[in-house]
């Protein structure tokens, strides 16, 4: 059992608003990731959870029951932090027990066979006669998880727990930790910066920005449909592509270039006049033929910069011949290909990728057309993008 309800949680610090009105519901054996920029007010959230900050509005439930001033000695759930916090003059299995110490309902013995049977599960079960100090940084990352694991909690709470390996062991610790979540089925917040790996862990996502919740869904509807620029923008790497300008009739016309707008897209943007037009790079299609008379949604362009990543080129795409910052769209292309900086392209911005935004509040008036009604064999959902 580990239902979390939050509603209206605010918390401020004197001037300070960390968390703003802040409402979702975390369902039982949910990975949930808690995404934003620095400040944003993810750790502060999840220590209202934690039970080590007071709100100062607002409400908290598990299960239903109100635990909003509960000590969290009284919550069930388990903690795990960037800094792993082990006890330097105790071996792993002592620090691992340690966990154990408020369980009243275990005895010695079967306080050692839980942490012996949490450490074959971690596969350390060779580190534990050894003391934190002698172990590598994923090691201790993983006794860490050890010592809230045992608790057999009904939520683990985790905060940038896996910042302090270098990115191979990451990624890797990632998904070892989706998998034993997973497994476990216990309720998991999970707070990152990183929006990578909170795209590959979670079941949903719920990005912050300025204490406030922008959006919160399964990564891909993220992706493909955010609510805002900024979940836009927060969500991929290279950044989507935004471009400022206006409605003139059906077309988007910005400084750089004139776009035709059909009438679905005319239809959502109703009679908003600024907006910002978006394309993700990964959807801009460089074509190597160069058209003779482009497409109304082909564009010829000038290579500016390529930077080779191996399995793809970031090619970075300018509309003029000078040099500018302002006129450029970032696109990817195949790692074998052949593209040089200078080379002039012929560049398919689809329509059915474009994204259209409100320029004066952001809100994604249009979104990409993605089918996710898709169901594969195994009855996951997928995108038709
Ligand atoms: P980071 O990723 O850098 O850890 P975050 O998204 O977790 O950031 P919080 O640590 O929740 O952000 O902080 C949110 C805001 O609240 C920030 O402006 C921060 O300076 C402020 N804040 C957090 N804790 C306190 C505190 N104890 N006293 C005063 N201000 C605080």
């Amino acid at each position: 059992m580990g239902e979390i309800n939050i509603s209206n949680l605010t918390k401020r610090f004197g001037d300070v608003t960390a968390v703003d009105d802040f409402d979702i519901d975390i369902e039982d054996g949910e990975f949930l990731v808690l995404v934003g920029p620095s400040g944003c007010g993810k750790s502060t959230t999840l220590r209202c959870i934690a039970g080590l900050e007071s709100p100062s509005e607002g409400n908290i439930y598990f299960d239903g029951d109100d635990v909003t001033y509960r000590v969290p000695q009284n919550r069930d759930v388990a903690m795990v932090f960037q800094d792993y916090a082990l006890y330097p003059h105790m071996t792993v299995h002592d620090n691992m027990k340690f966990g154990l110490e408020e369980e009243p309902d275990y005895t010695d013995e079967e306080r050692d066979a839980r942490v012996e049977e949490v450490a074959d599960l971690l596969d350390i079960s060779e580190l534990l006669d050894r003391k934190p100090t002698e172990l590598s940084g994923g090691q201790q990352q993983r006794v860490a998880l050890g010592r809230a694991i045992v608790r057999d909690p009904a939520v683990f709470l985790m905060d940038e727990p896996l910042s302090n390996l270098d990115a191979k062991l990451r990624a890797t610790m990632r998904t070892e930790l989706q998998q034993l979540q997973e497994d476990l089925g216990v309720t998991t917040v999970y707070v990152t910066h990183d929006q990578t790996g909170a795209m590959t862990m979670s079941d949903r996502m719920a990005v912050m920005d300025g204490g406030e919740l922008q959006q919160v869904g399964e990564p891909l509807e993220l992706y493909h449909e955010p609510a805002n620029l900024f979940v836009a923008e927060f969500l991929g790497e290279p950044n989507m592509n935004h471009v400022a300008g206006e409605i003139d009739g059906e077309r988007f016309v910005s400084e750089e270039f004139t776009y035709e707008f059909d009438a679905d897209i005319l239809d959502a943007v109703g009679d908003t006049g600024d907006v910002v037009f978006g394309v993700r790079p990964e959807s801009i299609e460089i074509r190597e033929e160069h058209a003779s008379s482009p497409g109304p949604h082909e564009f010829e362009m000038t290579v500016d910069v390529v930077e080779p990543m191996g399995n793809e080129h970031v090619v970075h795409l300018d509309f003029g011949r000078e040099r500018s910052m302002d006129d450029s769209l970032i696109g990817i292309a195949d790692g074998m290909r052949r593209i040089e900086e200078g080379d002039t392209v012929t560049v398919h911005l689809p329509i059915d990728a474009v994204h259209v935004f409100d320029a004066e509040t952001g809100e994604a008036l249009h979104n990409r057309r993605v089918d996710f009604s898709e169901k594969s064999e195994d009855g996951t959902s997928t995108a038709r993008v």
